[in-house]
């Protein structure tokens, strides 16, 4: 057949994996053609995900912090919020990531064809663009990028009035009255931003508990700290019915648990569904390649991120859990150098999560609730915040700074950090994990004074005073 581009290596898929990958692959001089089916580069996170929740999280931090002032002693007014202007202010710092993403292509002479790619063999992929023009990339070796898109609910019907996260963080309107459908770290950031901005947040989850994953006396504080956001948090609570009527969006519940009853019916002006997310895997053409993929949508790849055909490779939301930017862009780098014929590995001993709530939850390696499920013996060193004087002077002393050690070993094994900028910090807990330090290794490394960041020192020094047996 007729082939329209021809290059070393494709990338399906702009988003941070898929631009990561492009770039390290073009930097190791490989002809590269990245494959985008959007008129801009960077994907979930840099258009509907990462960058644009946060744009609005730090207005809503600012709004929130303001509000507190009142208690030392300095008032303002009532915030005037322009909702155009803020939406204009979130487009405008995508527009900024995404233009310098493009830059960077253009600077590396990676190709970007745009359009929708579909496996026509191992070695082809058909590209279809906006104005349905067909083109034929092929291609040497593949990297495949296409990440995730959001989990509908099958009863769900359409309405202007039911979003998922990409509909939030349009920023429509304001509700009065919002349920966010699912309690994970997507949803309770919206509910921060909806809530600061105005709205009457309710939060349904199937669960026992928020943001499944964390550590739960973290999230006790996270919620402690919240408790005026929310007007009605329904744990172990299933949403089975969604109608659309002209007076508002009613929705039904069920106990999750046998016998218990169910909360009543309730409207609400705006419905956020926050499930989950689902991968890509079956949209590409993936059987025309040879490429496997499993009933959920997932590629499954080895430890150098290639799939069962080898000289194609998978990375981000599209091989697996956790879905996270900073996983796919590490994953690409290792995809990429593999492609090249490196010995690269992906071999990370930890992901950090974060969610930017306010106050924020970060945590890396084992919880102590994981740790208890698997049977590993591990000691803390826990350092609350209301003895941080950083903490105290920022009127912010609710959160505290968890570190999990080894009871054997004494190296460090987890952590999870609450409090304003805990995702700033959980950094250096993902590093000490990785190089395999102990308590006294993080005891004795000199923190600033007076730093939040320094509640990690204090805590491994919490652990050495516990820990008598250490050399
Ligand atoms: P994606 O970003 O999903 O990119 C895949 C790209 O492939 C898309 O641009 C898509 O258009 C393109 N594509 C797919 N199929 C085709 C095709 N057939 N042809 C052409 N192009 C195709 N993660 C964090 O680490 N931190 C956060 O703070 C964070 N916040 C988030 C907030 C929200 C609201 C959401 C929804 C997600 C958030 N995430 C966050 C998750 C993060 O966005 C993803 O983990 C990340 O984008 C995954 O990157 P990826 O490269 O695997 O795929």
């Amino acid at each position: 057949g007729q082939v329209d581009v021809e290059c070393e290596m494709m990338v399906l898929g702009a988003g941070p994996g898929g631009y990561s990958a492009a770039f390290r692959a073009a930097d190791l001089g490989m002809n590269t053609v990245l494959v985008e089916k959007y008129a801009t580069l960077g994907g979930v996170c840099l258009n509907v995900g990462c960058i644009p929740s946060k744009a609005l999280l730090h207005v809503a931090a600012i709004i929130d912090e303001t509000a507190h002032m009142g208690d030392h002693g300095v008032s303002f007014a009532k915030p005037d919020i322009d909702i155009d202007k803020l939406r204009a202010y979130k487009d405008g710092v995508i527009k900024k990531m995404t233009g310098g993403l493009a830059g960077m292509a253009k600077a590396r002479k990676v190709n970007v064809v745009q359009g929708v790619g579909k496996f026509l063999s191992p070695n082809h992929i058909e590209v279809t663009g906006a104005d349905g023009a067909k083109k034929v990339v092929a291609f040497q070796k593949a990297i495949i990028a296409a990440g995730s898109s959001v989990v509908n609910l099958p009863f769900v019907p359409e309405d202007p009035r039911i979003v998922d996260s990409t509909g939030a963080l349009e920023l429509r309107q304001v509700p009065k009255r919002m349920l966010v459908i699912g309690g994970g770290i997507i949803g309770l950031e919206m509910a921060t931003v909806y809530s600061t901005l105005g709205a009457r947040i309710d939060v349904v989850e199937m669960m026992d508990g928020l943001m499944q994953g964390a550590d739960r006396e973290a999230v006790k504080v996270w919620q402690k700290y919240n408790a005026a956001r929310f007007d009605n948090i329904m744990l172990k609570t299933k949403t089975v019915g969604v109608e659309a009527l002209p007076e508002g969006i009613k929705v039904t519940f069920e106990s999750a648990e046998a016998g218990k009853p169910a909360p009543e019916p309730q409207t609400y002006d705006l419905v956020l569904v926050a499930v989950g997310r689902s991968p890509n895997g079956k949209k590409i053409g993936a059987e025309a390649a040879g490429v496997a993929v499993t009933d959920r949508g997932f590629i499954g790849v080895d430890g150098q991120m290639r799939t069962n055909v080898p000289h194609i490779f998978a990375i981000g939301d599209l091989v697996g859990q956790p879905m996270l930017a900073h996983k796919a862009v590490h994953e690409a780098h290792v995809a990429a150098e593999a492609a090249h014929g490196e010995k690269a590995f992906f071999d990370a001993k930890v992901i950090p999560s974060v969610a930017y709530t306010d106050p924020e939850v970060a945590w890396v390696g084992l919880t102590e609730e994981e740790a208890k499920a698997k049977g590993v013996k591990v000691e803390k060193g826990h350092f609350p915040w209301a003895a941080s004087g950083r903490a105290v002077a920022n009127g912010r002393e609710e959160g505290f700074t968890k570190l999990l050690f080894d009871a054997e070993t004494h190296r460090i094994i987890g952590g999870t950090i609450v409090g304003t900028n805990a995702g700033d910090m959980i950094g250096e807990v993902a590093l000490a994990i990785e190089m395999g330090a102990d308590g006294v290794d993080i005891g004795k490394t000199i923190h600033p004074h007076p730093t939040l960041g320094e509640s990690i020192g204090m805590a491994a020094e919490a652990y050495e005073g516990v820990c008598t047996d250490l050399p």
